[in-house]
C-alpha cells in the first residue's frame, strides 16, 4: 500500500469511527435545541400571549425580559416524542417560570439544567408497595408534569398552551417550577413550615368532609403537593384566595415576595 493510500483508508477508517460515535452519540442523547436570543418584538409577543403576564404592573414586566433571556440563555430545551421545541414554547415556559421566581433572588433558578417537553400528556413507570400487605403493584401513569430530580423539569405542551389560556386555578409550569424550587434550590421548604402545614391540614379536612375547595383537592396528597396546588391558586386565582385564605395568602406572599392580587385584572 502507497503512503498515499494509507492515509486515505486511515482518513476514512476515522471518518467511519466518528459517524459510530455520533450514531451512538444520538441513540444515547435526544439532541437538545439551542435557543438563539429573540428579538424584544418577539419575545414580547410571546409573553403577551400569557394572561399572567398581561397582568402584571409594568415595572415587573421591565424585570422579567432579562430573566427570561437568561432562562433561555442557560436552560436546555429538549422535544420529546417528535416534538420540535419552537421559540414560542421557550418563552411561554421561561415567562412563566421566572415570572413566579420574580420577587425571589436571580440565583433561585440556577440549579436547573433542562425542560423536557412532550407533546401531550407522557407515560412514566410506577410501582406502588401497600404498606399492609407489602403487595407491589406495577404500573404506568400519564402525567402532565414532573420535577426529575434536582435539576430537569417534564412538561406536556398540550397542558401547557391549555393552562395559559385560563385563570382557573391549574398551571402546569406553576405546579413543577413550585417542586423545582421547593424541592431543589428553593429559598425555603414546604415540609416542616408551621403555616402552611396549618393549611394543608385544613384542606385534607375539607376534602375529608366533600366540601368544595378553592385550592385542588389534589394538594390533599402530602405537604409538597399542597404548595405546589396552593401556588396555582395564588397566582391565576389571587383575588379570591385572600379573600378565601387569608392567612395563606399572607404565606404566599411572603414565600413568593409577590402580592397578585394587587395587579391589575387584564380582563
Ligand atoms: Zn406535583
Amino acid at each position: 500500500m502507497s503512503a498515499s493510500a494509507g492515509l486515505a483508508l486511515l482518513a476514512a477508517t476515522a471518518a467511519v469511527l466518528a459517524l459510530l460515535a455520533w450514531a451512538a452519540y444520538g441513540r444515547t442523547h435526544r439532541r437538545p435545541t439551542r435557543s438563539t436570543d429573540p428579538p424584544h418584538e418577539d419575545l414580547t409577543a410571546f409573553l403577551q400571549s400569557l394572561r399572567l403576564y398581561r397582568r402584571l404592573p409594568p415595572e415587573l414586566q421591565r424585570q422579567l425580559e432579562p430573566r427570561v433571556r437568561e432562562f433561555l440563555r442557560t436552560v436546555e430545551f429538549t422535544g420529546c416524542a417528535g416534538l420540535e421545541v419552537t421559540q414560542e414554547m421557550r418563552v411561554v415556559i421561561a415567562g412563566q417560570a421566572c415570572l413566579l421566581g420574580l420577587g425571589l433572588p436571580e440565583r433561585s433558578m440556577q440549579a436547573l439544567y433542562g425542560v423536557s417537553l412532550y407533546p401531550d400528556e407522557f407515560l412514566v413507570e410506577e410501582s406502588d408497595e401497600d404498606p399492609d400487605s407489602g403487595v407491589v403493584t406495577e404500573g404506568t401513569r400519564a402525567l402532565s408534569g414532573q420535577t426529575l430530580e434536582t435539576d430537569r423539569i417534564v412538561l406536556s405542551w398540550q397542558d401547557v398552551r391549555e393552562a395559559q389560556q385560563r385563570d382557573d386555578g391549574y398551571n402546569v409550569v406553576i405546579h413543577e417550577f413550585t417542586h423545582f424550587l421547593d424541592h431543589a434550590a428553593g429559598p425555603w421548604r414546604s415540609a416542616g413550615h408551621s403555616a402552611l402545614q396549618a393549611e394543608y391540614e385544613l384542606l385534607c379536612a375539607a376534602v375529608e368532609r366533600g366540601e368544595p375547595t378553592l385550592i385542588d383537592p389534589y394538594g390533599a396528597e402530602d405537604p409538597t403537593e399542597f404548595l405546589a396546588v396552593a401556588a396555582e391558586t395564588f397566582f391565576e386565582l389571587p383575588l379570591e384566595m385572600r379573600e378565601q385564605h387569608p392567612a395563606l395568602y399572607g404565606t404566599l406572599r411572603g414565600l413568593f415576595a409577590l402580592d397578585p392580587a394587587d395587579w391589575p385584572d387584564p380582563g
